[in-house]
């Protein structure tokens, strides 16, 4: 069944007014008709029957039939990456919404490229990663400025699994033996961390050094193995 974000208030009857790209895609990729039936969810209320109401000449109508699923959050764990290039920074927000990253922040550190970053775009493949992927809510892409500056700042309840190619132990030991908690997971660019940020990274007392195995990784490819290795030991796989 098509599945769909549509970040309006869900209730029985509510009408929703899909954006004219999702109207397009319902009637003329879909070909649904009035009285036809997609799941809808908003990130708050769980996921909704909800049928076609009206297919007017620009757009449709929809109305919310009932809920057919609760809602729930995925674990609290967000993917700190350093800004790649285009094409890998896209894979690395498909990949992480797919793996259940509640939030993406996106900052600078010594060796990130200058670069501009379409917030509108990464938003859009969050969220249609997120339609396809059966979750209920889409992950927030936060633009957090430079590293230290977010270190500054950092929350000490929360962890922070930093990923150091230079080497440290295994994730698949180090993570269960930091335990439960909110937590962060911090990739570097495609010139990697500076000595100095590896320094005081090393030195926070909320991070965890981990190694994700003896080859150099590229930025997109650690971000989805860290999450994997994540989910695996601490998140929501084992339940
Ligand atoms: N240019 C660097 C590699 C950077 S890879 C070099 O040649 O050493 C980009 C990021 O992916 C790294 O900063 C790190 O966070 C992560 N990464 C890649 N391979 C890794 C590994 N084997 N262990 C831990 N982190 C890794």
């Amino acid at each position: 069944m098509v599945r769909l974000y549509i970040p309006q208030p869900l209730s029985p009857g509510a009408a929703l007014a899909p954006t004219p790209e999702q109207s397009r895609y319902l009637t003329q990729v879909m070909r649904l008709k009035a009285g036809d039936d997609l799941l809808v969810f908003n990130g708050r209320e769980g996921e909704w029957r909800c049928s076609v109401a009206e297919v007017l000449k620009r757009g449709c109508l929809l109305k919310a039939e009932e809920r057919v699923r609760e809602q729930i959050l995925p674990p609290d764990v967000e993917l700190i990456l350093a800004v790649v290039k285009k094409s890998p920074l896209e894979f690395a927000v498909e990949k992480a919404t797919e793996l259940g990253a509640r939030r993406i922040r996106l900052v600078r550190t010594a060796r990130t490229q200058p670069q501009t970053i379409r917030l509108d775009r990464l938003e859009t493949i969050a969220v249609e990663s997120a339609e396809q992927t059966g979750r209920m809510d889409v992950p927030e892409i936060v633009a957090s400025g430079p590293l230290d500056a977010l270190l500054d700042g950092w929350d000490p309840d929360r962890r922070l699994m930093f990923c150091d190619e230079t080497g440290g132990p295994p994730a698949l030991t180090a993570l269960p033996a930091a335990g439960g908690a909110p937590w962060g997971i911090l990739i570097g660019p495609e010139g990697g961390f500076s000595s100095g940020e590896r320094d005081r990274l090393r030195a926070l007392p909320f991070t965890t050094a981990v190694s994700l195995g003896p080859r150099v990784l590229r930025a997109d490819t650690a971000s989805v193995t860290a999450l994997t290795l994540w989910q695996a030991t601490l998140g929501d796989w084992p339940r």
